[in-house]
């Protein structure tokens, strides 16, 4: 059974588990729905829980884990309304959570991991390395607390905050499964994006779990020698192989593939470039995200020109892909991954 600090971690159970966790200490079934649907609101402790009675509480207590993340930072984007959240955790650490208002719903951008070891050359999120994984229940909670202060209610999840998602393949799968309980918070595997940088190992799996999550792979660059420098998971693994993967991955579950890709100045910009990455999508019918690179203080790279951004989606277009630029969101609140976590924690030490 999942555990921090030996005691229980109550929120990462999943109904069933709660369920015998719950008869295994002579309670009836009944105390599992409504002990799950506390946890489900994004709750901090036993005290909450009013319908409960006082003993029963004091002895989950003792046995269980149950926080609340606090909040260290709250910043409002003035221009869009983006609100990004910067959490601090049971043991100190601090992830960053970011809640976007969109037309067709409001969508969190979660983290999955404190920091992150896949080195990306142009990411704030990895460079003081992987600190630790999270927590299923940690995980909701970014949704659940998020929702909860900001009273904006949540359609859409993206996990593409903080961390790698397939390195922490096992709480990733429960989280999906918590949040996607019906009941409990109960939102759409088709509501659900997924976003790795390419661990091909761990492609394969997640293929067989059949999932209606849409998965996004992180490509940036489209040849083995670009992409291997500025991704170190690309060494060892490669293009071609990431490519079969994502074949195997369609051909499985159906869903069509998102790649997103950042136009970096000099870079991942060239003609070359888009023409391969062109032949390389289109077998897949998969659909081109383009992300103007954000600039992060320690990192050397600049955005393409506007001429080159111009340039690279014309000849995606003319080579009939489905593409698209993402819109920037909250570009007055350190919105780009691990940005906020990075300066925030940096001036504490
Ligand atoms: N580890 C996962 C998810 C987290 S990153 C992954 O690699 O997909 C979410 C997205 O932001 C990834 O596509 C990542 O490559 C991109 N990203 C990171 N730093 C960026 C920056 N400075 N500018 C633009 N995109 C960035």
């Amino acid at each position: 059974m999942t555990e921090i600090n030996e005691k229980t971690d109550i929120k990462s159970l999943l109904p069933t588990e709660l369920a015998a966790y719950l008869k295994s200490l002579g309670e009836p079934s009944y105390r599992s729905r409504q002990i799950f649907s506390w946890l489900q609101k994004g709750c901090g402790s036993f005290d909450e829980m009013s319908n409960i009675p006082a003993a029963l509480r004091a002895k989950l207590a003792e046995s269980c884990h149950l926080y609340a993340p606090k909040v260290i930072r709250k910043q409002v984007s003035q221009i869009d309304g983006t609100i990004k959240y910067l959490w601090e955790l049971h043991d100190g650490n601090a992830v960053e959570t970011v809640v976007m208002r969109y037309h067709h719903g409001n969508t969190v951008c979660i983290s999955t991991q404190v920091g992150c070891r896949q080195g990306c050359a142009f990411c704030a999120s990895t460079i003081g390395g992987l600190v630790r994984n999270l927590k299923a229940g940690e995980i909701l909670d970014e949704v659940l607390f998020s929702e909860k202060d900001s009273g904006l209610p949540i359609s859409n999840i993206v996990l593409m905050g903080i961390g790698e998602p397939l390195d922490n393949f096992d709480e990733v799968m429960r989280f999906l499964e918590l949040i996607n309980c019906p009941e409990g918070r109960n939102i759409g595997m088709r509501h659900i994006s997924l976003s790795t940088c390419g661990i091909t190992e761990r492609m394969d799996e997640l293929a067989e779990r059949d999932m209606q999550i849409t998965l996004s792979v992180s490509l940036h660059a489209p040849d083995d020698e670009t992409r291997s420098k500025i991704m170190p998971a690309n060494r060892g693994r490669g293009v071609d192989e990431l490519f079969k993967k994502c074949a195997a991955y369609y051909d499985k579950t159906g869903r069509r593939i998102s790649f997103e890709y950042a136009m970096i100045d000099g870079v991942t910009d060239s003609v070359e470039q888009a023409e391969l990455l062109s032949r390389r999508v289109k077998t897949l019918s998969a659909h081109v995200n383009l992300i103007p690179l954000n600039h992060v203080d320690e990192r050397h790279f600049e955005p393409s020109t506007p001429a080159n951004q111009k340039r690279f989606i014309e000849i995606l277009e003319k080579n009939g892909i489905n593409v698209t630029v993402r819109r920037r969101l909250g570009s007055d609140v350190d919105a780009s991954c691990g940005q906020l976590r990075r300066k925030t924690m940096e001036g504490k030490k």
